[in-house]
């Protein structure tokens, strides 16, 4: 992967964090904690709702987070199951990912079969 490219997946894990960081300011705003960090909903069900969004999204954080410092490293964008280069295309649209297609492919279909 080139410099050019890496700087490119870097920018949208970027924007995708600074978006996380506006819902979640959005969130505390909102519906979350007020200012001294209680919690002003009431409703159960919606608490609930919330803490899972927020749950999800702390976890896509870490993950962007994660993410960030593994681009500074060689191994980047390298298939964990076959070592292959994983397509910038893929990339692009799934960051995260840690499969090329091929492999992916392959672990669902295995998902499929052994269900
Ligand atoms: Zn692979």
């Amino acid at each position: 992967m080139t410099a050019e490219q890496l700087s490119r997946l870097r920018e949208i894990v970027e924007t995708e964090i600074q978006d996380i960081h506006a819902a979640l300011e959005q969130w505390r705003a909102c519906n979350g904690l007020d200012d001294n960090g209680v919690q002003r909903v009431q409703e159960t069900a919606m608490r609930v709702l919330h803490q899972d969004w927020k749950h999800n999204t702390d976890r896509r954080m870490m993950e962007l987070l994660r993410l960030l410092g593994k681009m500074e490293e060689e191994d980047f964008g390298i298939c964990q199951e076959c070592g292959e280069d994983i397509s910038l295309r893929r990339l692009e649209l799934l960051p995260t990912t840690a499969y090329c297609t091929r492999c992916m492919t392959h672990k669902e279909s295995g998902l499929v079969a052994a269900v």
